[in-house]
């Protein structure tokens, strides 16, 4: 059995980039993966601008302006956001809005609740404002021709907003991926349909499928396939034509009815099989070929990947977030795939695990600790709807009450 971290940076090395790229407009750029750097043609704010409702004014007019002493101005321009401004004339002040350009001349503003409006239309001050208050600098948030968004960058919609403020209505992205995903397991009835004795529902079609739309691949969903050798490998042979990544779920276990993995070995190759983590040991590594030429390795043309996920509900949730999720995000040119984990306290204590890398199901609690969920069966879904994520546990270590531990919000796993 492989460790977990040594597992992980095996698939990552094995994950090239797909080729391919195109250009999306950045209101559908969600979720994509920038192929290039976007570098900004221009000043974020493109002028200075005020922040405030208020006076431009030049601070030093105003030098001696008291309560007892306050210094009046004459108005001589108005200037609301979206407007040009003229140069200010020296003992004026301008009235301006929050956004519009400072003029010319003036270094401050004053704002508004801080300037008394006289009958005679003339604005004073019974203070001596500092210097350059209230105006935010051109170029304070973004300095034209650097790069604001590298490539490899996932686009959050922060991200989006920071590409469409220095003006980038289209985005080059790499491609989508393209993950054909199918189930085995005889058992398997979807819901809607009737439960007949020994049948369950395939209830990991529909948490697999969510997570594969949240990272936005191009999903090719091959239904159920029966527990045969031949029909899985039929399968096999259909979605590698098409698709980067295979991905199963099942049937890779030892057992005699565990065809995935002896089918993926005559179409292709396991590269690595059995984790040492808990749920999720079975998870399986390789590639499918494409033609006749057996000798690419992964990825490089003639193969598809393949990832096979092990059966149980938990063990496949757990293992696509921890392996798939950063292998696609990697194939999708993604940069920074590695979830930040957190150190928490444990307000539980947890028997000594065997020679395997926990996940443990846990919540965050009131008082900012984690709770534990009682049944850490890797058929016991609801742990990972009550749960906030996975306590990263190292083999056979005994977890004490209030020992800090390796904490992965699902949050993180599924940005
Ligand atoms: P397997 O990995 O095929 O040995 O399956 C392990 C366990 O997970 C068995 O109890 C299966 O019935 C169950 N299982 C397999 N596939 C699914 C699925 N798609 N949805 C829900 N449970 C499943
Ligand atoms: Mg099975």
């Amino acid at each position: 059995m492989l460790a977990t971290a040594e597992a992980l940076s095996r698939l990552l090395d094995a994950a090239r980039r797909v080729d391919g790229r195109e250009r999306v407009a950045t209101l559908d750029a969600q979720n994509r993966v920038l192929a290039a750097d976007v570098t900004s043609p221009l000043d974020v704010p493109p002028m200075h601008t005020s922040s405030m409702d208020g006076y431009a004014v030049r601070a030093a007019d105003l030098a001696g302006a008291s309560e007892s002493a306050p210094v009046a101005l004459p108005v001589s321009q108005r200037i609301p956001a979206g407007h040009a401004a003229k140069p200010l004339a020296a003992g004026t002040a301008a009235r301006i809005f929050t956004g519009a350009t400072v003029p010319p001349g003036a270094d401050t503003v004053v704002m508004q609740e801080m300037a008394q409006v006289s009958d005679d239309g003339r604005v004073a001050f019974a203070q001596t404002p500092a210097a350059g208050e209230w105006i935010t600098q051109q170029g304070a948030d973004i300095r034209r021709d650097s790069v604001i968004l590298p490539a490899g960058t996932r686009l959050t919609p922060q991200a989006l907003g920071l590409a469409a403020s220095v003006g980038c209505a289209q985005l080059d992205v790499v491609r989508k991926v393209r993950v054909a995903i199918f189930f085995t397991g005889d058992e398997l009835r979807m819901p809607g349909e009737p439960l007949e004795p020994g049948a369950i529902y395939n209830s990991n079609r529909f948490t697999l499928s969510a997570l594969l739309a949240k990272l936005g691949c191009d999903v090719t969903d091959l239904g159920i396939v029966p527990d045969r050798r031949d029909a899985t490998r039929e399968t096999l042979r259909r979605a590698a034509i098409d698709h980067d990544l295979i991905l199963t779920c099942g049937g890779v276990s030892v057992g005699e009815e565990d065809h995935v993995k002896p089918a993926v070995e005559a179409e292709g190759r396991i590269s690595m099989w059995q984790i040492a983590m808990k749920p999720g040991k079975p998870l399986a590594f390789g590639a499918v070929r494409r033609g006749t030429d057996s000798a690419e390795r992964e990825g490089e043309g003639s193969d598809a990947y393949f990832i096979g996920l092990p059966g149980n509900p938990v063990s496949s949730f757990c293992t696509f977030l921890l392996f798939v999720r950063p292998f696609l995000l990697r194939l999708a040119g993604g940069g920074n795939v590695a979830p930040r984990v957190y150190s928490m306290r444990a307000d539980f204590s947890q028997k000594k695990g065997d020679r395997r890398n926990e996940f443990l199901r846990a919540r965050v609690n009131e008082s900012g600790g984690l709770d534990l969920f009682e049944n850490q069966s890797s058929a016991v879904l609801t742990s990972t709807v009550w749960g906030d994520g996975l306590i990263d546990n190292p083999p056979n270590h005994a977890i004490s009450e209030g020992e800090i531990v390796r904490f992965i919000p699902f949050s993180e796993l599924m940005r």
